[in-house]
């Protein structure tokens, strides 16, 4: 590679600082920098972890928010290149790595307007909006759009900026509140999670509006348009139908979902009662032919008539299963979730617990501000919705803060039913008879999506070096091994701009298609094992930002909520716990992986073999030399 900068992206950033009302523009590093971190997950936290002073907390003024687009973003010869990543000192823990990704055309128009990505900082007096055009960059007075939901504030700022094809991405009240979990949402209905719409509250910023026409330059297109249309052979498999969408969603697959504040598993008829009636109609996020992202026009029920717009995931479903609603109902929440801005696995596993509570009389309708939190009120979980987002009264508050604070401030046996790791929340999904994917939970970031998978036998592409397989559902053999390699493959989609939805490492060409793509795109001659070495560093760099902020391995298995770790109540799963064979697995994957298996922090020797030499003094061995030094 001999020029500075590859193709594949715009070249430059913007650097917002929200104290001083400044917005300046800036180079995105070169060779070699963008070769070890690529772009997205890793070069957002490769930033954040530089620039973020260890003392800041994530509501502070200094508090960065750091979102990249990688060199697939918006080329649209690719499924998936669609993605913008952001990384931050996540809320929910306060002490962890918050990374969060969206989908649907946002970033893709920010790389339009000819920017990478972005660098937020400080906190301004009184709340604004920053537009982005190709031709000057702003801040606006948002005062008349605070409080507003966020449906009705992206169809206003897009009125307000004159521009009917800008994309805006924008917080609902939670995230003006400083709830723990409020979201960025962008595309109606597509959302940044795990507290980032937080931060932007506490920034005052309401709303990022951003359009473009600008493309990415690509170094051999028709080598991209060959090798995207592999890609697309790969995923024709995933690609939804609306008859996918008349389901529970993703637990249809193993066969739970969430019950009853995580009491029961089971899918009952009722669970999608009047999804025949739905008209249902698929969309595409920027050129990807997953369709994942849906309208539904509701067509029974209440909310009949009710249009609603959501992205490709269905945790949402589960969110509101586990509080015991059913049905349209579940939908009708799940558009009312969005307009505060709320994740729904923080809200769901707070409000269980208040539920549970209520149902076993720790809970008095004094403390609940008079709502009757009755199993499958609708109007009870509405209501705590708004109270959430508006942080009211006792029981709001405590909603806003998270999980393990409304179990603890209940007190009595309440903190064992709470479902929590480190503070933050798995994604909503009954994961618990599920390996794979409870070691994701376990061993993430606090508060992120999933980064793993469930293959029983390595990637079709991967099998000239991964040798592990094929894995037993229940014995916990191999399962750290396919936990690494999968998260490997999976953070390497984030670190491109890429969308793991439309990764399929099931099928033969599912990686080195994107592999290819990448090369196409840049111009590098990246190989499957770099590949996955890039995702590999991007895991590093979540360990080396959260034991630097305190966070050491064996918090993975001991600050989770108990309910998270008992065995799986009923239904087909009944019995199975990943906790008989904890905390042996989650070392062995740390050790597989470089990392001290009861610290979390690499090895030198890591640091070296991947670049990351000048995180040395994080290295396990200088942190014990330290700690010997100060004894
Ligand atoms: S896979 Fe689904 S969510 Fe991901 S970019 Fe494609 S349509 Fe959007």
């Amino acid at each position: 590679m001999t020029s500075q900068r590859p193709m594949g992206y715009m070249g430059r950033i913007l650097r917002v600082d929200l104290t001083r009302g400044t917005i300046r523009t800036e180079d995105l590093p070169e060779e070699p920098v963008l070769r070890r971190y690529v772009g997205g997950d890793a070069l957002a936290a490769y930033m954040v972890l530089r620039e973020l002073p260890v003392t800041t907390k994530p509501f502070d003024p200094e508090s960065i928010v750091a979102m990249l687009t990688g060199p697939l973003t918006g080329t649209g010869f690719t499924p998936g290149g669609a993605k913008i990543s952001a990384a931050f000192l996540s809320p929910m823990t306060g002490n962890t790595l918050g990374l969060s990704n969206t989908a649907g055309y946002w970033g893709v128009e920010l790389k339009q307007a000819g920017y990478d990505g972005l660098v937020i900082t400080g906190a301004s007096p009184r709340p604004v909006y920053l537009l982005i055009t190709e031709k000057a960059v702003s801040l606006e007075d948002a005062s008349k759009f605070w409080g507003q939901g966020t449906r009705a504030s992206e169809t206003l700022l897009r009125e307000a900026v004159g521009l009917k094809d800008a994309r805006v991405a924008v917080i609902g009240p939670a995230g003006e509140n400083l709830v723990r979990s409020g979201m960025l949402l962008n595309d109606y209905g597509h959302n940044a999670a795990h507290g980032v719409g937080g931060i932007f509250g506490s920034k005052k910023l309401k709303a990022i509006v951003v359009h473009g026409t600008a493309r990415p330059p690509i170094h051999d297109r028709k080598e991209l348009i060959a090798a995207g249309d592999r890609w697309r052979q790969a995923v024709l498999v995933t690609k939804r139908t609306p008859a996918t969408k008349r389901t529970v969603g993703h637990g249809r697959e193993w066969g739970a979902v969430n019950k009853l504040n995580w009491r029961s598993s089971v899918i009952e008829a009722a669970d999608t009662r009047g999804f025949d009636e739905d008209r249902i109609t698929l969309r595409p996020c920027f050129q990807c032919s997953v369709l994942a992202p849906w309208t539904v026009e509701i067509g029974e029920g209440p909310h009949k008539g009710t249009l609603l717009q959501f992205n490709g995931g269905s945790e949402v479903m589960d969110a509101f299963y586990n509080l015991g609603i059913k049905g349209n109902d579940v939908l009708y929440l799940w558009g009312r979730i969005n307009d505060v801005g709320i994740e729904c696995a923080h809200f769901s596993c707070g409000a269980g617990v208040a539920f549970e509570a209520y149902e076993k009389g720790l809970l008095t309708k004094d403390q609940t501000g008079g709502l009757e939190l009755t199993w499958g009120s609708v109007d009870a979980v509405e209501r705590l919705l708004d109270i959430t987002a508006r942080r009211e009264g006792w029981l709001g508050e405590l909603m806003a803060q998270g999980p393990l604070e409304v179990a603890q401030a209940i007190g009595g046996e309440a903190p064992n039913w709470a479902v929590h790791v480190k503070g933050g929340v798995p994604a909503m999904h009954d994961w618990r008879p599920l390996m794979g994917e409870m070691l994701c939970q376990l061993t993430a970031s606090g508060a992120m999506k999933p980064q793993s998978g469930g293959l029983m036998n390595p990637p079709p592409d991967l099998a000239y070096r991964e040798k592990w397989g094929p894995l037993d559902p229940r014995a916990p053999e191999g399962w750290a091994s396919q936990h690494l390699v999968t998260e490997q493959y999976r953070h390497f989609m984030g670190v491109v701009g890429g969308c793991w939805h439309a990764q399929n490492a099931a099928k033969p060409d599912g990686l080195k298609s994107i592999v290819d793509s990448l090369n196409a795109t840049t111009g590098w001659d990246f190989t499957l094992d770099e590949s996955l070495d890039a995702g590999h560093r991007a895991i590093l760099l979540r360990s080396l930002f959260d034991a630097q902020r305190g966070w050491s391995a064996e918090d993975d298995w001991k600050r989770v909520g108990p309910r998270f770790l008992e065995p799986v109540p009923d239904g087909k799963h009944q019995g199975f716990t990943i906790a008989r064979y904890l905390p042996e697995i989650i070392q062995e994957y740390y050790k597989l992986s470089g990392r001290h298996e009861a610290s979390g922090r690499p090895f030198l020797a890591t640091l070296h073999r991947l670049g990351l030499e000048e995180f040395a003094h994080h290295s396990h061995e200088h942190y014990e030399e330290g700690r010997l030094r100060g004894r």
